[in-house]
């Protein structure tokens, strides 16, 4: 947090990675805390752009191949917002993102390619897309379960330091899983939360927003009270 107490989202690369608005994501994180009367900032950093080092909260979205390699070696290239990551602040990463910060990933040639090292993951390609709407029981105390939509070619493997984000109930997920183990999505590190989750994710799954915002802030967070969606409950379930 700033001085004037204002929590510091930094959207990375929102010009390259970002499919289904997964930049939505740190749209919702700001408005939660404003909902709370706690002031908050979206700092977008595009390509051409220094990173900024400070945030409470750093965010990676998705995106095609070509797009996540680049985005790959323009995170390796800024090693100051690496250790801010791995350090400093909290950080989301989403589909591409959750891949782009492991050791490696393979094209579809099977080629491997560096990622930034933050995660103990690498990404290979599946034989097949894992496409459609995903439902998992998350392993973050007080989260439930999360949905969303994945559409991925990569499969990702957890090496020893890397825990999985949650169990799958309903999808493909992490799509490594070996033979006869339950199906396993997303990563989770110290200070990292990957998913393969588009929604955006937080905007589906309010409960891991608040997960991120009390990690981010370092407190309890008040409960919101949201008429809307009470009265959205009532109309669709
Ligand atoms: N290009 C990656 C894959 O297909 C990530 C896709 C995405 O971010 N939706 O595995």
């Amino acid at each position: 947090m700033t001085s004037d107490s204002s929590v510091l989202i930094g959207l990375l690369l929102p010009d390259v990675l970002g499919t289904y608005s997964d930049s939505g994501n740190a749209t919702v994180l700001a408005q939660r805390l404003r909902w709370r009367g706690i002031p908050a900032e979206v700092l977008r950093c595009t390509a051409g752009q220094d990173p900024p080092t400070g945030c409470d909260i750093y965010l990676l979205g998705g995106g095609e191949d070509t797009a996540q390699l680049f985005a790959a070696s323009w995170l390796r290239s800024h090693r100051a917002l690496c250790r801010a990551m791995e350090r400093g602040g909290v950080t989301l990463a989403v589909c591409a993102g959750l891949q782009i910060l492991g050791h490696t990933m393979a094209d579809g040639t099977g080629r491997d390619h560096p990622g930034a090292g933050l995660l103990d993951i690498t990404t290979r390609p599946r034989r097949r897309r894992a496409i459609g709407n995903i439902v998992t029981e998350c392993h973050l105390p007080g989260v439930g379960q999360l949905c969303g939509f994945e559409n991925h070619r990569g499969a990702t493997s957890l090496g020893r330091d890397a825990r999985p984000l949650g169990q799958v109930v309903d999808g493909i997920g992490n799509g490594a899983t070996p033979f006869g183990r339950a199906a396993v999505e997303g990563v989770l590190s110290e200070r990292i939360i990957g998913t393969y989750l588009h929604g955006p994710v937080l905007a589906r799954n309010p409960a891991l927003a608040d997960h991120i915002l009390v990690r981010a802030t370092g407190g309890p967070l008040p409960p919101l009270e949201l008429p809307d969606q009470a009265v959205l409950r009532e109309m669709y379930l």
